[in-house]
């Protein structure tokens, strides 16, 4: 029988960097960092795997870092390329539409549900050699130090993990992030309409917030943004009442709206955290920033935030979660975040109103973005490969 000293001696481990939460952002992160050679252990408080099925739509330049990491030709199958985007207002003119041909890309992105984009990642994370992953491994609290401890339980044991970098990619990060509540929330769900999607996704604005048909499949995959007590509304009516608020708010430009399934809602908020977190701590993903879907960018910069600290500890390997280190990857990721963050809150804000003047002034912006191409290509370049486009 084991004695005192060796539970204790078991249940306290060092690592050299501990990642927290195995979500998509946590997961692409264990996969970046293979090539360290370092000794990864990733925490993920879940049991079984997802069943969160809201789309995400990927940017190309997602695509390339998934490739990079071996999982794209898994995904592939299980995505639908983006070709054509259409962009309007509710009510108002101008509209703009852009094609990959004309930005040079093969496509503009894919959507795919979050269930499906997280399964492959969780797998291939599970099969990578040098990473110890943990399910049910649900952390209680971090602390900042040299080093940096973790507290976590699993299977009804309390445990903690020391290491040089501890990774927060659980999601929701720290508690003094400014938060902006939009007092919005999406309402995601499958529909199918009488047309085929052609590989289009419309963007169209409406004053309650931005809805988006995105293609999927032989069918289409929704985000419609609008008030708390009108999405509760959208997700209790029944199938033909939906699709008739659906047809009133979209219109016919795809024909009639035949079926609809899998209804979810999300309340929609800002969370960005501080930059500086304690020492030999980063946060990473949604926990660094949660952003609004209205241009489709959370995943996308989060994934960034995994890849830059991964090729940031490939470029300097010494001395990971130093002081020094930390402030050199935030360095490396302040452009992309703020402009992601800021490009994403200025759009709700433009957009999420029916005031005469700002009708106006979005209709004659989306009227220049029709007839300008370098400001069409400055910005789908911006939204596939961040700051870097
Ligand atoms: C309706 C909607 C539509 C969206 N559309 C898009 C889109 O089109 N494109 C896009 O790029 N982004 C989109 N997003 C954003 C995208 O979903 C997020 O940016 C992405 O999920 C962030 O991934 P993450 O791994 O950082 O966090 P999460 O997905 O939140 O994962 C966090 C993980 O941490 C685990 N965890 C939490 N707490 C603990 C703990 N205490 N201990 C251990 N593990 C823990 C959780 O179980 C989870 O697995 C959308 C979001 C919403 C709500």
């Amino acid at each position: 029988m084991a004695d005192l000293a060796d539970i204790a001696a078991v249940e306290t481990e060092t690592a050299d960097v501990v990642i927290i939460g195995g979500g998509p952002v946590g997961s692409a992160l264990v996969l970046a960092l293979q090539r360290t050679g370092w000794r990864i252990v990733l925490l993920e408080a879940r049991t079984a795997a997802t069943i969160d099925a809201r789309p995400l739509a990927l940017s190309y330049g997602t695509r390339l870092i998934l490739e990079r990491l071996g999982v794209w030709p898994a995904l592939a199958a299980k995505a639908t390329p983006i070709r054509h985007i259409h962009v309007s207002q509710q009510g108002g003119f101008g509209r703009a539409g852009l094609e990959a041909a004309e930005a040079g890309l093969p496509e503009l992105g894919y959507v795919i549900d979050y269930a499906a984009l997280a399964r492959e990642l969780v797998r291939a994370t599970t099969e990578a050699s040098a990473a110890d992953c943990r399910m049910g491994a649900r952390v209680a609290a971090w602390h900042g130090g040299d080093p940096a401890r973790v507290d976590y339980e699993m299977a009804g044991v309390q445990r903690t993990l020391t290491a040089s970098l501890v990774v927060v990619a659980d999601g929701s990060g720290v508690a003094d992030a400014d938060i902006v509540d939009y007092q919005q929330c999406a309402v995601t769900a499958r529909v199918v309409s009488e047309r085929p999607h052609n590989n289009t996704a419309y963007e169209r604005f409406t004053p309650h917030g931005p809805l988006a048909l995105l293609p999927d499949g032989t069918g289409w995959a929704l985000v419609w943004t609008t008030s708390p007590t009108r999405a509760q509304m959208l997700c209790e009516l029944d199938a033909q009442q939906f699709l008739a608020e659906l047809r009133a708010e979209f219109g016919s430009r795809v024909g009639d709206f035949t079926a609809v399934s899998g209804r979810a809602s999300y309340p929609l908020r800002l969370r960005r955290a501080p930059q500086a977190s304690p020492d030999h701590t980063v946060l990473i993903g949604n926990a660094a920033q949660t952003l609004h879907p209205v241009a489709g960018q959370g995943f996308n910069l989060g994934l960034r935030d995994a890849w830059e600290l991964a090729e940031h500890a490939l470029n300097d390997a010494a001395a990971p979660g130093s002081a020094a280190w930390l402030k050199a990857y935030h360095a490396r990721r302040n452009i992309d975040r703020g402009g992601g963050i800021g490009m994403t809150h200025a759009l709700v804000q433009l957009f999420s109103n029916d005031l005469p003047p700002l009708r106006i002034a979005r209709g004659l912006g989306l009227t220049l973005l029709g007839c300008v191409p370098p400001l069409k290509n400055f910005l789908v370049r911006r939204m596939t490969f961040g700051a870097r486009g």
